[in-house]
């Protein structure tokens, strides 16, 4: 685990997992995502020592509330194998909740469409909602695209984008062929995106950009280049 600014912990995805990050103050604790855990079979197939690391992260930092971006497997794998020994709320925007709730298996893992449990959301977010954390203040954008109720998370004040499987650093961005995937729809999402001053962007794969001098909001001005490129004719 790495400490990326005051207050925020990246746990590095392992294999085909994505980034947990974790944002923390005296006295609340946010997860963001959970990686693919070790509960249920995908065509990624399941990684225990996530699930281990998870497991210990859970315990020693008493994480009670995790935010989840999306609903696919390596996002919320790790959440489905320890809901059974844990008490967290969960988090998500209302579109995905629909899918976690009545555990759309085709939907959350839609490669080999195995079995997925069904996962109680606690709160179910709205464009605009608000989630604190100490002095952080992230607001929810809803950014659909890769999956229809994909949403990031903006600090304002910070500068911080947690953008999930929505845009990747060095140009990439997430796929748009899977269930509810739409290319238009993400290429505005990228759009919007790429009009925030980012410095800070925390990814749901491949390394975060911390950038001190030059704006991270370049990077993802490509990622829009790339995408209006790259997905004209879909
Ligand atoms: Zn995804
Ligand atoms: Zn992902």
């Amino acid at each position: 685990m790495k400490e990326i600014i005051k207050g925020i912990t990246w746990l590095l995805g392992q294999g085909l997992d994505c980034n947990v990050f974790i944002i923390e103050s005296k006295d609340e604790k946010l997860m963001i995502d959970s990686g693919l855990g070790g509960g249920v079979t995908s065509a990624f197939g399941t990684n225990v020592n996530s699930s281990k690391i998870l497991n210990k992260v859970i315990i020693e930092k008493k994480i009670e509330n995790i935010f989840l971006t999306h609903s696919h497997i390596d996002h919320v794998g790790g959440v489905l194998s320890l809901q059974d020994k844990y008490d967290f709320n969960i988090i998500t925007s209302e579109i995905e909740a629909q899918h976690l709730e009545t555990g759309d298996s085709a939907y959350i893992e839609p490669f080999l469409g195995s079995k997925c449990p069904p996962l109680k959301v606690s709160k179910k977010l709205k464009e605009g909602a608000i989630l604190e954390v100490g002095d952080f203040s992230f607001e929810v954008l809803l950014t659909p695209g890769h999956t229809h109720g994909s949403c990031s998370l903006w600090e304002s004040n910070k500068k911080i984008l947690i953008s999930g499987d929505t845009v990747f650093p060095q140009g990439s961005f997430g796929r748009t062929d899977l269930r509810t995937g739409n290319s238009k729809d993400l290429i505005s999402s990228l759009n919007r995106l790429s009009k925030l001053e980012v410095k800070i962007l925390l990814p749901g794969h491949m390394p975060p950009i911390i950038s001190l001098s030059k704006s991270t909001t370049n990077s993802i001005k490509e990622s829009l280049q790339n995408a209006r490129i790259m997905l004209a004719n879909y």
